[in-house]
């Protein structure tokens, strides 16, 4: 520990899951630096680092001004330059965790599901548009309709995606994307739409040494592609959730990553599991870890990138939940579930210090935990005003 201590996190990125990382340093002494423009969640909170990086994660001379006051960096969110970092961790002999092969695969959508594919991991089907004649492409897929078109880069909350309803939607949607005839727009893929009937999600840590430790299986409920609410565990048969979590290893141990990932897959009506993305770095899906596991996903992260042992990811409580608190008309308006949180036993309350709302933007959220799903629900309900997760 003390040698970890001497070391230095450079994390690329100042959004909340960069704050909650330097949360989880603050608490055991760890020293890191945050590289993002100021005013980010992030930098907020940096009260045992001086040093931080004002700039762009996207930006070399940003990302090496970081590595050379680094000994190793990682990133908390998936959107950086994964050259400028390959090459800045290079130049000053620093360590990247995930590597950024790793970051590169996975921030090409496309690109992953290929590599998912060839590790065997069950994936929806898909297939590549040629640009400038994606149109011909989608009608070829023979996918039927409705079917998912995505942007294989820089999607975040389901912004990058549209829902093809028929074939005459077909110009429009890849227009509303920015794609079409020009080829200037983004590089589209397309997706099989899934009728799935529960979205679940795997946090997977792993060690710089290989070791691992799955987190329980949650379920996720998404509102307007955001998601919204998360229950651990998932509301299922424990043999799916054990084969959710063996599929979210296979995935996470094949791509050689190290740090902290967030698996999301889709349970079919016939039980079937179907991995959707993986994001390289902690996961609004692990916030309820915080209070209800033995390990946060932010220490646990902070373990991987140190080489530390990991902390037991096993839940602490029989039943946990977490509400995001997500940007609605004004503030009053998208706080309103916080202050009915303050007479709710079991619930804690994340604030990122976000100054303006937005609809959908994620400025917070509560974790609930409970001695019974039924309370939980009740629980969560009480926080929810008016939406009832009481039946699945
Ligand atoms: P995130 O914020 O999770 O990174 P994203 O922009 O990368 O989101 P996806 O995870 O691809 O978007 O999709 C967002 C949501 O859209 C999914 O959680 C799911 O509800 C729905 N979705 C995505 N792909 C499909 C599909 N092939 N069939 C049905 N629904 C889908
Ligand atoms: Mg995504
Ligand atoms: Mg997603």
């Amino acid at each position: 520990m003390e040698q970890q201590q001497q070391q230095v996190v450079g994390i690329l990125g100042g959004g909340q899951l960069g704050r909650m990382m330097v949360e989880a340093a603050n608490r055991l002494n760890l020293k890191v630096l945050v590289l993002d423009k100021t005013g980010t969640p992030a930098f907020d909170l940096c009260a045992n680092a001086d040093g931080h990086v004002v700039g762009d994660f996207r930006n070399p001379d940003s990302v090496e001004t970081l590595a050379s006051r680094c000994s190793v960096l990682t990133v908390e969110i998936e959107h950086v330059n994964a050259d400028a970092l390959e090459s800045a961790a290079k130049k000053h002999g620093v360590e990247v965790r995930p590597s950024a092969q790793v970051v590169r695969v996975i921030q090409d959508k496309y690109v992953q599901k290929c590599h998912l594919e060839k590790l065997g991991v069950p994936v929806a089907q898909y297939v590549d548009l040629t640009a400038g004649s994606e149109e011909r492409d989608i009608v070829a897929a023979g996918f039927g309709f409705p079917v998912m078109l995505k942007c294989k880069t820089l999607a975040y909350d389901g912004r990058g995606n549209r829902v093809v309803k028929t074939e005459r939607d077909i110009a429009n949607s890849i227009a509303s994307l920015g794609g079409g005839p020009s080829k200037q727009g983004p590089a589209l893929y397309l997706e099989k739409m899934v009728p799935f009937v529960k979205e679940v999600a795997v946090m997977v840590a792993r060690g710089a040494n290989g070791s691992v430790a799955s987190y329980p299986c949650v379920e996720t409920i998404q509102k307007d592609n955001i998601c919204h609410v998360v229950i651990a565990p998932a509301r299922i048969d424990g043999k799916i959730q054990n084969r959710a979590r063996e599929i979210a290893e296979q995935a996470v141990k094949g791509l050689g990553g190290v740090g902290i990932f967030g698996v999301e897959m889709f349970l079919m009506p016939n039980e079937d599991l179907l991995l959707n993305e993986i994001a390289p770095r902690p996961h609004n899906s692990g916030h309820y870890a915080t209070e209800a596991c033995h390990t946060s996903q932010f220490e646990q992260h902070l373990r991987c990138v140190l080489g530390l042992p990991l902390g037991s990811a096993e839940m602490k409580v029989p039943a946990a939940g977490m509400i995001n608190i997500l940007g609605a008309a004004d503030m009053q308006e998208t706080m309103a579930p916080c202050g009915r949180s303050m007479t709710v036993p079991g619930a804690t309350v994340h604030l990122y210090g976000k100054k303006e709302t937005r609809a959908g933007r994620k400025m917070g959220h509560i974790t609930v935990v409970a001695e019974t799903l039924s309370t939980l629900l009740k629980r969560m309900d009480a926080i929810l005003g008016g939406t009832s997760l009481s039946s699945p």
